[in-house]
């Protein structure tokens, strides 16, 4: 099983992900990780990724880059061994972000979505959506700012957007979470979609 989780910066994916894999753990073995990142290689692409100016081109090609790396070292092995992945964002993040947010051709972005993936896409993906004008309000109270988080509500909005295209062009896959609720309503509705498909 390949499950990824998304939205928006503020959603409140993390705490999500840190209670869905300890449950998980007890079923069998799970591996959580991260993009971009969740190899040596890639960790390094982030952290220029989120730190160093570049234009949105060079960006979704480091994302890419960052991906095929992940898939290759740690996501195909995970799951050719039979374990659990938990991934923190996959390509519909770049669908979002350099697609909505930063208007890049989402043609180019389908192309490198095949070549990079060879056909491999998540079992399930668990969309956090809420307003950009909620989430921005917490990361305030979390004082978070990397060079994205700074952005302004019009391009979260054009993110959430991009999110909301991609969960309609795969109703199956997608399973949209109200993250504007409280943490214990978000954690019942991720309990209601795994319950319903048996995990
Ligand atoms: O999810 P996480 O906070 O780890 O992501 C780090 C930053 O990278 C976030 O601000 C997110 O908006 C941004 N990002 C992005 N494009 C992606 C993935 C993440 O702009 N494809």
């Amino acid at each position: 099983r390949f499950i990824t989780f998304e939205g928006i910066d503020g959603a409140g994916k993390s705490t999500h992900i840190a209670s869905l894999t300890a449950r998980l753990a007890a079923q069998g073995e799970v591996v959580s990780t991260r993009e971009p990142g969740g190899t040596p290689l890639a960790e390094t692409l982030r952290g220029l990724f989120l730190h160093s100016g570049m234009d949105p081109l060079t960006e979704l090609l480091l994302v890419f880059a960052a991906r095929r790396d992940h898939l290759q070292k740690v996501i195909e092995p995970a799951l050719a061994a039979g374990k659990t992945v938990l991934c923190d964002r996959f390509t519909d993040a770049s669908f979002a972000y350099q697609g909505g947010g930063r208007g890049m051709d989402l043609a180019v972005l389908s192309t490198l979505e095949q070549w990079v993936q060879q056909g491999r896409q998540p079992d399930l993906t668990l969309w956090f959506d809420l307003p950009a004008e909620v989430a921005a309000q917490r990361r305030a109270a979390a004082r978070e700012a990397d060079r994205f988080e700074q952005q302004d509500l019009e391009f979260f909005e054009r993110v959430r957007a991009g999110y909301a295209a991609r969960a309609a062009a795969a109703p199956q896959r997608f399973a949209r979470i109200d993250a504007s609720l409280s943490v214990a309503e978000v954690a019942a509705q991720i309990l209601a979609v795994m319950e319903q498909r048996g995990w």
